[in-house]
């Protein structure tokens, strides 16, 4: 798979595309400044992003006012990439365990519990890593931290 440089902003609006219907009724927030690239996979990169999103709308389906909040920063050679969502968040004693293939607490058919394993995956051979934590209050927020592509 090919390596450039790739615009996180763009993977997002590709994923969002991607929902679009899914997002009418959710509040989407978009927190950056300029514009991040890192050295990547397209395609690999949107389909993380996709996943994280899907996960996030499939989490807030019975949410009151969903929102999800993107955040794009950068910090000492690292890009912090996350997802946050106003869903129910995720149970301790399942924190560790959603990365693992086949983890899931969908029904058949709603989920394959393939892709945090498989988005972790991507992550860490681009040699980078990804973390979910619970918000205070609710909601989970999923972050990615990869090595700055040098401009
Ligand atoms: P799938 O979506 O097919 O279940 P994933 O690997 O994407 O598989 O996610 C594994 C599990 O992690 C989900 O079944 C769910 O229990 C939990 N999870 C993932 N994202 C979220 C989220 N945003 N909020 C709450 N739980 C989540
Ligand atoms: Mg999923």
């Amino acid at each position: 798979s090919a390596l450039t440089a790739v615009s996180v902003q763009a993977c997002f609006d590709y994923a969002l595309r991607l929902y679009q219907n899914r997002l009418r009724d959710v509040e989407v927030e978009r927190c950056w400044e300029e514009a991040v690239w890192v050295y990547a996979d397209l395609v690999r990169l949107e389909q993380v992003l996709v996943n994280l999103i899907g996960n996030a709308l499939q989490a807030m389906a019975e949410t009151q006012a969903p929102r999800l909040v993107l955040r794009v920063e950068t910090e000492s050679g690292e890009v912090r990439i996350s997802v946050a969502d106003t869903g129910p968040g995720i149970p301790e004693t399942h924190l560790s365990r959603i990365f693992e293939p086949f983890f899931t607490t969908k029904s058949p058919g709603s989920g394959l519990g393939l892709g945090l394993s498989i988005s972790a995956r991507i992550i860490n051979d681009l040699g980078g890593s990804i973390e979910a934590t619970n918000l205070a209050g609710a909601g989970a927020r999923f972050t990615i931290t990869l090595p700055q592509e040098k401009r």
